[in-house]
């Protein structure tokens, strides 16, 4: 199967992060399994969704890792082509590099090359979740390196450092009351805007830590639920959504970010959902792959916020860095999209990768 065609039928199957990526999974075992490779499947509880990480093989160690994310980001967005590109939601970001790395290794498999594989993960769009228990899927395998495939234009990410990630609900409380009930004054809305006035304040001041290899740390209130869902009730709960971009240890930004939601509801309910620290920079000789040494390097980490699941192959000791065909500027957009000749470019460089490091 052509790389243009497998990329086709992996748009082709919806797996928007909360629904699953069950029907993408599937694809992919199949095709690996049906060209030699050994399939492994790994459920992932996420978000109440049936998904499932695919592992496929070839040998019994894995020299190089090739790995990318199943899952994408909302609303579906129907697979298109024409003779340059491939449209779809997903194209980008990242089933196009999935399908360049899964071309690349079944042309590998069928040069005889062994101990390499190719992991595909579910959930990368919001909490890891995918990558974080692949992390003992592996354990057993030892990879020496991993490639992420992601839209990166060809540019590799990661060797200068990765900003951390702190992803948090904050959940404050109100009185469930009738609208017309005089002199109520115990809103959750209201406690909850004073929050998100207080936390983009501390944004804004560049009040939030500053480290000069990772740069600023960028926090962002990035949604808002309240209950009951009511035009005339005043809200008995309001949970507000933070995404902070970290440039040094959680633990510090969050003892800066806590006193100002308690004091401003003492009985606020936190809850961090994501948590991953800055990642230091990884040596790129430690890869030993002349193709990756070949590629133009992304430098200034301080000014980019790109987190990704490298950082759950760093708790797992293993180097990791990511390259892949695609444009980043067209990853969750609505004209998302992954010109043709990119993706055999990427086939061929994944492919050189894998010569390397098993030949
Ligand atoms: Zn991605």
């Amino acid at each position: 199967m052509k790389v243009t065609t497998i990329t086709k039928e992996l748009v082709n199957r919806s797996s928007i992060t909360k629904n699953g990526e069950g029907e993408v999974g599937m694809f992919i075992a199949s095709l690996m399994h049906d060209h030699g490779f050994k399939v492994i499947t790994q459920n992932v509880k996420h978000h109440g969704a049936t998904g499932f990480n695919v592992l496929a093989t070839r040998g019994d160690s894995l020299n190089l890792l090739l790995q990318s994310h199943m899952d994408t980001v909302e609303p579906d967005i129907k697979v298109d082509e024409d003779e340059n590109a491939i449209y779809g939601r997903g194209a980008c970001d990242a089933k196009g590099p999935l399908g360049s790395m899964l071309g690349a290794a079944i042309r590998a498999s069928k040069e005889g090359l062994t101990n390499f594989g190719v992991l595909a993960t579910v959930d990368e769009e919001e909490t890891f979740s995918g990558a974080f228990a692949a992390v003992d899927l592996l354990k057993p395998l030892k990879p020496k390196a991993i490639i992420g495939g992601e839209p990166t234009e060809f540019k590799v990410v990661g060797t200068e450092g990765l900003k951390g990630n702190i992803y948090m609900t904050v959940g404050f409380n109100g009185e469930n009351t009738h609208v017309g009930k005089p002199g109520e004054k115990n809103n959750a809305l209201v406690k909850m805007s004073k929050a998100v006035i207080a936390l983009q304040d501390l944004n804004d001041n560049h009040a939030l830590p500053f480290d000069k290899r990772f740069g600023q740390t960028i926090l962002n209130p990035t949604g808002v639920e309240r209950t009951p869902n009511a035009e005339n009730v005043i809200p008995a709960e309001a949970v507000l959504t933070v995404d902070v971009r970290t440039s040094v240890n959680n633990e510090t930004v969050l003892s800066q970010i806590m006193p100002i939601i308690t004091k401003i509801d003492p009985r606020a309910r936190t809850e961090i959902k994501l948590s991953v620290d800055p990642l230091p920079p990884v040596d790129i000789e430690a890869f030993n792959l002349e193709t990756l040494k070949k590629l133009e390097i992304v430098s200034g980490v301080g000014v980019q916020s790109y987190v990704a699941e490298p950082h759950a192959w760093f708790r797992a000791g293993i180097p990791a860095v990511i390259v892949g065909p695609g444009d980043t500027a067209l990853a969750h957009q609505p004209n998302e999209h992954i010109l043709k000749s990119d993706l055999l470019r990427g086939e061929d460089m994944y492919h050189s990768m894998l010569r390397e490091a098993c030949s």
